[in-house]
C-alpha cells in the first residue's frame, strides 16, 4: 500500500478526482447522521463492494452520489478494486485484509473531514465562517 500522503498528493493532482465535492444533499445526510454514522455506512459498502475477491459488478458498483462516502470513493479512488490497485497499491482479485479495509476506510475519513471544512476558494464562500479580511487573503487572483 503506498502512504496515505503520497496518495492524496497524486489525488489533487487529477482533475478528475479533484472536482468531486459534496452535494447539498451529501452535506445534509452527514450533517444530519453524524460522523461516525456514515463512516459506519462506508464500512459496510467496503465489507459488500469492495473487500471480495471478485466484487458484483467491479467498475460499475459505486454511484456517484446519493451518499457522502460514495463520493468520498470517487474523490479518493476507493471506488472499485481496479482503482485500488492502480492508487492504492492494493492488487485486485484477491479479498482484501483487514488493514487494507481499515485503510480505505482512514482515506474516505480524511476526505470527508476535509470537505467539510470551508472552502474559500470556491463559490459559495459568502456562507464561510472566516473574517472577511482572511477569505480576501486566501482568494486566488484577486
Ligand atoms: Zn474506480
Amino acid at each position: 500500500m503506498r502512504p496515505l500522503d503520497e496518495v492524496f498528493e497524486r489525488l489533487a493532482g487529477s482533475a478528475f478526482r479533484r472536482r468531486f465535492r459534496l452535494g447539498a444533499r451529501e452535506a445534509e445526510y452527514l450533517g444530519a447522521k453524524g460522523l461516525e454514522m456514515v463512516l459506519a455506512h462506508g464500512r459496510d459498502f467496503i465489507e459488500q463492494r469492495l473487500a471480495p475477491a471478485l466484487p458484483p459488478n467491479d467498475g460499475k458498483q459505486t454511484p456517484m452520489r446519493r451518499h457522502p462516502v460514495f463520493v468520498a470513493q470517487h474523490a479518493t479512488a476507493t471506488c472499485c478494486r481496479s482503482c485500488l490497485a492502480k492508487w492504492h497499491g492494493i492488487p485486485a482479485g484477491r479479498s482484501l485484509s483487514t488493514v487494507e479495509k481499515d485503510r480505505v476506510l482512514a482515506v474516505i475519513e480524511r476526505w470527508i473531514v476535509n470537505a467539510e471544512k470551508p472552502q474559500p476558494d470556491k463559490r459559495g464562500a459568502k456562507r464561510s465562517n472566516l473574517p472577511a479580511e482572511r477569505r480576501q487573503k486566501n482568494s486566488p487572483a484577486q
